[in-house]
């Protein structure tokens, strides 16, 4: 049905459709199911999805590893002392996106949405535009079809793995699927939507990945924060109605040209970047 972002907006285009509702239609043709079973499997992705956010946030929860944890709460509560820089919104989904993280270093239930590691982006940016704009619970699973949707692009056309691509291609990705799932909740077009979507995987592009002794917990957890305000603000500038001047799919194959330019040393191997810092091999030494 589709493949590339081009061939997406045009089937919205031509059959004036939400992008959501497109993915719905290729998912209920692929998986050969009906339209409540399709919605009964998203909406149990959604439940787990807002736990794992909420999780962590009023009491700590610390990795296997001992290596992280606890900050979702110290984010939590900072957000709830007020005057803070950044402000509710923001604080909340950054600590919203830490307790996804510190749910799976913890080897708890999450959803890999692309993956594991950026498991926190997705669930606290739709869970946050969701309670600021008073939005409803169909609002939040036409966001994760959307999300799927570009996210299908991105791992059909370029790649989803840190090994493989640098964080650029796990947490960009996420962050792309999210600022488009934001766009489409707030109503923007579905030309907006990947305009937001190209934002926030160029915003951040070349991001290397590189977790302390291997183990996705520091920087991942920081970079599911900066992640989900990541996804924020470019669903900010589509909505304001700033064009990309380089078209999503362009943007795409960039991303993965970068990432296959990367040193190995830089992709997940743990022997570059943050992981190969002095601290960085004494940390590992111990937990190894
Ligand atoms: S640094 Fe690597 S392991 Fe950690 S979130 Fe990014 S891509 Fe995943």
């Amino acid at each position: 049905m589709f493949n590339k972002g081009s061939e997406l907006l045009n089937l919205c285009k031509t059959r004036n459709k939400k992008i959501w509702e497109i993915v719905v239609e290729k998912e209920i043709d692929n998986a050969q199911i009906s339209y409540e079973e399709l919605m009964n499997n998203m909406n149990s992705v959604l439940d787990t999805m807002i736990n794992s956010a909420n999780a962590a946030l009023d009491k700590g929860v610390i990795s296997i590893s001992g290596l992280s944890g606890g900050d979702a709460k110290k984010m939590e509560d900072y957000k709830n002392k007020g005057n803070t820089i950044s402000g509710q919104l923001i604080n909340s989904a950054m600590a919203k996106a830490l307790s996804t993280s510190e749910v799976n270093a913890s080897m708890g239930k999450i959803v890999a949405a692309p993956t594991a590691g950026a498991s926190g982006i997705l669930p606290s940016a739709i869970i946050s535009v969701k309670e600021k704009f008073n939005l409803s619970h169909e609002d939040m699973i036409h966001g994760l079809f959307t999300a799927a949707g570009i996210g299908e692009i991105i791992a059909k056309n370029a790649t989803i793995s840190g090994a493989e691509g640098g964080c650029q291609a796990e947490c960009g990705t996420a962050s792309s699927m999210a600022a488009a799932a934001i766009v489409e909740m707030l109503g923007g077009s579905v030309e907006a939507s990947f305009n937001g979507a190209s934002f926030a995987l160029l915003n951040i592009m070349g991001l290397i990945c590189d977790p302390i002794a291997g183990l996705v917990e520091f920087p991942c957890a920081l970079r599911n924060a900066s992640g989900v305000v990541n996804a924020m603000i470019s669903a900010d500038l589509a909505l304001a109605g700033i064009d990309s001047i380089v078209p999503f799919d362009e943007v795409v194959d960039a991303m993965y040209k970068v990432g296959k330019s990367m040193p190995e040393s830089l992709r997940e191997t743990a022997l570059g970047g943050i992981a190969a810092t002095p601290t960085g091999e004494k940390l590992k030494r111990r937990i190894l």
